[in-house]
């Protein structure tokens, strides 16, 4: 058997759901429908997004001509809150073969 370091047993993973909002600065051109890796934003209505499918990317926010979509404050503070516990550390390289 394979042992591998951490912490045992495994617990499970739990996604902070960030979903980006979008505000009425939206011109509705779709290029976020478009480049959507999971196809999670309506081409017919890109005010519209599916989010079941949506994995947090943050392309939208990042690629919106217009800076219409966002995520709000509470939930940035909450990811800030997240990552400042697991990455406050440096971490050395593990190597398993
Ligand atoms: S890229 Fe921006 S402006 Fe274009 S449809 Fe998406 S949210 Fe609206
Ligand atoms: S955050 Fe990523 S996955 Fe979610 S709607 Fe935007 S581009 Fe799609």
């Amino acid at each position: 058997d394979l042992y591998v370091p951490g912490n045992n047993p495994y617990k499970e993973y739990k996604v902070i759901p960030i979903v980006p909002q979008v505000r009425q600065e939206c011109m509705k051109c779709g290029l976020c429908a478009i480049k959507c890796p999971v196809d999670a934003i309506s081409k017919d209505n890109p005010m519209l997004v599916d989010k079941e499918k949506c994995i947090s990317c943050m392309r939208c926010v990042a690629i919106c001509p217009s800076k219409a979509r966002s995520v709000d404050d509470k939930s940035i503070l909450a990811i800030s809150k997240k990552l400042e516990k697991v990455c406050s550390e440096r971490k050395m390289n593990e190597l398993f073969l």
